[in-house]
């Protein structure tokens, strides 16, 4: 297949990079992959198909996913999405049955999925546009620590994949092992809330970082779709952001040596960006050292306790927690401080959890409020919020409220995700019934919402 929207280019210092090869269009497709190989990972193992990476829904009714008889461990949703997937799934059935009652980790079995297809190209004569043998593996980069844990996959491939048909060279593994760690990517499910497979797409790894990207790449179930999140003229770079982009330049920047092996030097982490200033942002321009220096310390403190608390699922003594920490930040530290907003997030979540819509639609506006002002106009992570919010406000039966602000959220999801994933039509879907029920009285609203979910369609809670 050959590229025609972007180009495969020499970018100076980066390696390779990919170009537009033409002008884009805020929201417009710039690239879309299908992996290489993919997996589910072992923690979703029993939950999703093992081919398309849906998931049944969670009422009793719904059918569930029926195992593999051989193996028993991949799952699939139909029958079709079984012999679609049987193929690439045949020599891991022989593999996991070998290794039986043993589960080889995420990165074993996707290393074999490469080897597997490498096989199989070989057999037919596929090329590949981007070979995964010539993908970045920064091996010359890891520590001592990271060697060993690399060495200990390649010691033990051999039980899972045999040892007969392993590639000649513990360097060829080695090499295979490390890219997928720069390399891979996470497979979100169908509501994009979770990873639950990870995959490898050569082409979209040729995508460089930045913290202020032109472009977001998104999973709708395994193909991976880049689009443009502003307008970009033709010969300009496309690059994604590897990192959470909300997260501090100090925060982004750890993360991105640590495992991307590189010190960023974009714009944003360049420049002391104005979003920078509002990622600590203050209540008063004339705030006192100390002051500052004890928030900071008493916010980092309280989230691992607020953290714990919610591991030990205690969600009146996490909603005390949150709502205490934040009349104390309210004195010091600004809405788009980022211990704020983790705090605020936390807060969100525990209303929400104990049935106080009001409160919790009142953290969630706030977060919103921040989110406008940290993030670009069109980011997912932003859409997703107005649809959180949008939910609340819904369940508050703020009905007109909520259609507008789901209507926000539709136009960036569907810049973001495109309008054929499914978190776009199940935003369509809740704005049709935000219109509907902003016709009906409050009683007539209840009654529709409970027949709706005796029917097991009812709307997600947040
Ligand atoms: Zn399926
Ligand atoms: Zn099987
Ligand atoms: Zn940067």
């Amino acid at each position: 297949m050959a590229l025609t929207n972007v180009e495969i280019v020499d970018v100076a210092t980066k390696g390779r990079g990919l170009l537009a090869n033409k002008k884009f269009e805020t929201g417009q497709l710039v690239l879309r992959q299908q992996p290489y190989a993919y997996v589910v990972m072992s923690a979703h193992a029993d939950a999703v198909c093992h081919y398309c990476l849906a998931s049944p829904p969670p009422d009793k009714q719904a059918k569930p996913l029926a195992k593999c008889t051989a193996c028993k461990y991949a799952r699939y949703c139909s029958k079709e999405c079984q012999k679609k997937a049987w193929p690439d799934h045949k020599p891991e059935c022989s593999a996991m049955q070998r290794v039986n009652p043993g589960k080889p980790v995420d990165q074993t079995r996707l290393v074999a999925r490469i080897l597997w297809r490498k096989q199989k190209d070989a057999e037919s004569g596929a090329k590949q546009l981007v070979e995964i043998e010539t993908l970045e593996d920064h091996l010359d980069k890891r520590n001592k620590e990271e060697k060993d844990a690399l060495d200990e996959k390649v010691y033990s491939f051999g039980d899972y994949f045999t040892y007969d048909e392993m590639p000649e060279s513990d360097q060829e593994m080695l090499h295979l092992f490390a890219t997928i760690d720069c390399n891979a990517v996470g497979l979100n499910d169908h509501r994009n809330l979770q990873a639950i497979g990870v995959g490898i797409f050569p082409v979209a790894s040729l995508l460089n970082h930045d913290c202020n990207a032109n472009c977001v790449a998104m999973n709708n179930g395994t193909k991976l779709e880049i689009r443009a999140l502003r307008k970009i003229e033709k010969d300009e770079e496309l690059c994604i952001c590897y990192v959470d982009c909300l997260n501090t330049t100090e925060q982004r920047k750890e993360k991105l040596m640590s495992q991307y092996y590189f010190d960023c030097k974009c714009q944003m982490c360049e420049d002391g960006h104005e979003i920078e200033s509002l990622k600590h942002g203050l209540v008063r321009e004339d705030m006192k050292e100390e002051s500052i220096k004890y928030i900071n310390q008493f916010s980092k403190d309280m989230l691992k306790r607020i953290q714990n608390t919610k591991d030990k699922q205690n969600w009146e003594r996490m909603s005390n927690q949150a709502l205490g920490t934040l009349a104390q930040q309210d004195c010091v530290i600004s809405d788009t401080h980022v211990l704020k907003i983790a705090v605020l997030n936390h807060a969100v979540e525990v209303q929400s959890y104990l049935r106080r819509q009001d409160s919790a639609l009142e953290f969630a506006r706030r977060v919103a409020d921040a989110y406008e002002k940290l993030l670009p106009p069109v980011h997912p992570t932003l859409g997703m919020y107005f649809m959180r919010l949008g939910i609340l406000q819904w369940q508050l039966q703020q009905n007109e409220t909520a259609t507008k602000t789901l209507g926000k959220s539709a136009s960036i999801i569907s810049k973001t995700f495109g309008e054929d994933h499914p978190v776009f039509v199940e935003l369509l879907g809740l704005i049709k019934q935000c219109r509907m029920e902003s016709y009906m009285s409050k009683n007539a609203q209840r009654q529709f919402r409970l027949a709706k979910k005796k029917a097991g369609l009812g709307l997600p809670s947040v």
